[in-house]
């Protein structure tokens, strides 16, 4: 039985399926772990800032940034986290400079950094301005104070919109938005309010991901304890295809399962993921995943900076998938794609037909209308995507 889970993976954290052995220009991630405080839903590497850690860590990312530069060239550079702009304004400089000092910046396709709504000052988005920054993907997640405090975010819905405001007067031109939906107790009614404040704002692509209960996080405490009661599947499915339709009649092309852009502004540095490209990844926990093999950094801040300065192996984890495990890995990040994926292209980077892989698999999807495979593509259906996750796994 399938079971509607909507593509919850968030690929801008790295979670690193990948591989590709084709070879590209490669892209490079790099990580900020740092936040104010933690959100109750989030498992993503991040920590509590406290000052005396951050310039130790921009010495350590430098020197890494510097071995790796010293092999590669980029294509696009995404600066995520944790909280990039928590950094104060003298160490987003110097982040941006060392950028500056060891990547050809002019000859990106995209140079995006994540930005919170409760971090950013006007010097910071001059520094930004002024270091060719050209993407913003702000992390707004709701438009509801209620809920914002909800999830432990550090910022009111107006704080945010005066922030995009703000960006939009320093001309930045290209905006993302995150929203996540699909909290204990959110509505559709609220959903569709949020929707339609984000809109308001035209950003230029937007993210919308469900909640995602992981393992460890307060938030889970709280519903395995009855304080907070979960929203049902089907509440979260009819939020996931009220969001494609009403995107979809707002101008924004729904490209990828959780993602929604104008025309021609999808995310280049996450269609890297998608594509299974090559890319690099600097900082604490960072994958990277080059010539065929998928490594990762070590996790811990301190011992990544420890091990940076000492000159002790960084790399915790590494492997290289046999080819049959490769190319179904190809296949799911493909799907993740609404485009899906052409016979032609599967074949040149994995090597393989897709039917002679997959051939039990895909007539079985396609009898449950969960794929579209006409043999030359293929890509979810409109019911595949709502149940994105159960369908990737008949591919593992
Ligand atoms: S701001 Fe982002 S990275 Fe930091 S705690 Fe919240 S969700 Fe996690």
């Amino acid at each position: 039985m399938y079971v509607c889970s909507i593509g919850k993976t968030r690929v801008r954290k790295q979670l690193g399926l990948a591989v590709n052995i084709q070879h590209h220009i490669p892209s490079l991630y790099i990580h900020i772990p740092f936040c104010i405080s933690k959100c109750i839903y989030c498992d993503f590497n991040s920590i509590v800032m406290k000052s005396q850690a951050v310039d130790e860590y921009l010495k350590a990312i430098e020197k890494e940034l510097q071995s790796a530069t010293g092999k590669y060239s980029f294509k696009t550079v995404f600066i995520g986290g944790g909280t990039p702009t928590v950094l104060n304004e003298r160490q987003l400089s110097r982040l941006l400079s060392m950028i500056a000092k060891h990547v050809d910046v002019p000859n990106l396709e995209e140079y995006t950094i994540e930005v919170n709504p409760g971090t950013l000052s006007n010097e910071k988005a001059i520094i930004m301005k002024n270091s060719h920054v050209d993407r913003i993907s702000i992390g707004i997640q709701s438009f509801s104070d209620r809920y914002l405090k909800l999830l432990g975010r550090i910022h009111s819905a107006n704080e945010a919109k005066d922030v995009f405001f703000y960006l939009r007067e320093k001309e930045f031109k290209n905006i993302s938005i995150d929203l996540i939906y699909g909290y204990p107790a959110q509505t559709l009614n609220e959903w569709k309010r949020d929707l339609q404040e984000c809109c308001e704002l035209d950003p230029e692509h937007i993210s919308a991901y469900c909640l995602t209960y992981e393992q460890g996080t307060p938030i889970v405490k709280l519903t395995d304890s009855g304080t907070l009661n979960k929203l049902s599947e089907e509440e979260e499915l009819k939020m996931y295809e009220f969001t494609n339709d009403f995107l979809c009649d707002n101008d924004y092309n729904h490209y990828e399962i959780s993602n929604f852009a104008k025309q021609g502004k999808e995310c280049r540095h996450n269609t890297v993921y998608w594509e299974n490209r090559e890319y690099v990844g600097v900082g604490a926990g960072a994958f990277s995943y080059v010539n065929g093999e998928r490594y990762c950094n070590i996790k811990n801040v301190k011992e990544y900076v420890s091990s940076v300065k000492s000159k002790k192996e960084l790399i915790c984890f590494s492997e290289t998938l046999p080819q049959k495990k490769r190319a179904s890995e190809i296949l799911i990040m493909a799907l993740r794609m609404t485009s899906g994926i052409s016979r032609k292209e599967f074949i040149q980077r994995s090597g393989f037909d897709l039917n002679e892989l997959f051939e039990k698999q895909l007539d079985n999807l396609t009898q449950a209308g969960l794929i579209n495979f006409d043999d030359e593509r293929v890509k979810l259906t409109r019911k595949g995507l709502s149940m994105a996750d159960s369908v990737m796994m008949e591919f593992v």
